[in-house]
């Protein structure tokens, strides 16, 4: 049997060649995205103005890959919901919702698992299994509203996963996110961070995106980063802020730089300085993070750290901000419930389905 057709992975131009190959009018395929990216309806029995004889059609040619929560977690310190979302094959992702004074931010995942070994990480803990499919990376904001009756805001690409390692579903991603004809999130509304694959940022200054590109940085120092982000060793800081210089001008965007604050590692005023020095000139922002603690790992925050930290950068000049630490009650620091989930629930579980 031929394999169904991953419908919501599909851009709008590719929808309307293939119902013009079953030998139906064009406009169909505007009506099927509309149900799916703007009406948000995943049953194509709920499709009414689309005849019987063409839903069954449908069914028969295509598959609406939903998502399953297999656990939500909801924080009662700051309405922070994490989901750890459950694929089609039985895979784990997690999703994170986050109210602002200005509305609703979701975190998603763009992999499940990781491959950049970052040290700090809980992505990295429970190893790399596979890309996610454009769908699944959109589905985890379709069934969280679904579900929430929120309307999100603001999408960040900070979730497990690399996404500029999953390069082209990220692509296809943004681009029904973005989508006039449904969706229509503006891509302004957008950050994607990346641990700098350098490569790839280029091949992403290419697209000319308005989104932010937010770059996980965590040290100036070429050997400090290398031993806490082994991706350093292939693309080091030097070629990696040239990256950054080019990408800012060739999008007329600033980026922000990521920096969490570790006790002991990066966290001193000789490494403000020397993050200073290199961000200098640079139309740039820089985001300090407080550390999420990871139960494998030691590492930790310094009292006052952080705030240290910001200050001594902003007497050198850097515009620096200090995160606000969301859900710290419902561990949403990326993949700690993957991780246990992985342990956790048995090849039985996750085919005979607990839903909620
Ligand atoms: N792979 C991408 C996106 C996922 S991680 C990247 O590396 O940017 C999202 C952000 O969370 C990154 O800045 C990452 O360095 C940071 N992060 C990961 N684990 C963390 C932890 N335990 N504490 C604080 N920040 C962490």
């Amino acid at each position: 049997m031929l394999e169904k057709i991953d419908i919501l992975s599909l851009s709008l131009t590719e929808l309307e060649d293939i119902i013009v190959s079953l030998g139906e009018k064009k406009f169909r395929a505007k009506q099927i995205f509309q149900w799916l990216h703007l009406k948000k309806v995943f049953n194509f029995d709920e499709m009414t103005d689309i005849s019987v004889q063409l839903r069954s059609r449908l069914k028969e040619k295509f598959c609406i890959n939903r998502l399953f929560v297999q656990k939500r977690l909801e924080s009662s310190i700051d309405n922070t919901v994490k989901y750890l979302y459950r694929l089609s094959d039985g895979c784990f992702v997690e999703t994170v919702l986050m109210e602002y004074s200005y509305g609703y931010s979701i975190c998603v995942s763009t992999q499940v698992g990781c491959k950049m070994g970052c040290r700090f990480c809980a992505s990295a803990i429970a190893g790399f299994v596979r890309d996610l499919e454009p769908s699944e990376i959109l589905m985890q904001i379709y069934e969280t509203e679904k579900s929430s009756g929120i309307r999100v805001s603001g999408v960040v690409l900070m979730g497990i996963g690399e996404p500029l390692d999953n390069f082209d579903s990220v692509m296809r991603f943004l681009e029904l996110l973005s989508d006039k004809n449904g969706n229509n999130l503006s891509l302004r509304h957008v950050s994607l961070s990346t641990c700098g694959l350098v490569p790839m940022i280029y091949r992403l200054a290419e697209k000319k995106l308005q989104l932010t590109l937010s770059v996980s940085l965590h040290s100036a120092d070429n050997d400090k980063r290398s031993e806490i982000m082994p991706v350093n060793r292939t693309y080091n800081i030097t070629s990696l802020i040239e990256a950054c210089r080019s990408y800012i001008e060739k999008t007329g965007r600033r980026i922000t730089f990521e920096y969490a604050v570790i006790d002991g590692v990066n966290s001193s005023e000789k490494d403000a300085d020397r993050l200073s020095d290199l961000l200098r000139g640079i139309n740039c922002h820089v985001n300090l993070i407080p550390v999420n603690r990871v139960r494998e790992r030691s590492y930790r925050t310094a009292k006052n750290g952080v705030s240290a930290f910001a200050a001594r950068l902003s007497e050198r000049g850097i515009n620096a901000t200090v995160r606000r630490t969301l859900g710290s009650d419902i561990e949403a620091a990326c993949g700690q419930l993957r991780r246990d989930a992985a342990e956790k629930y048995s090849e039985n579980d996750m085919n005979g389905g607990a839903d909620t």
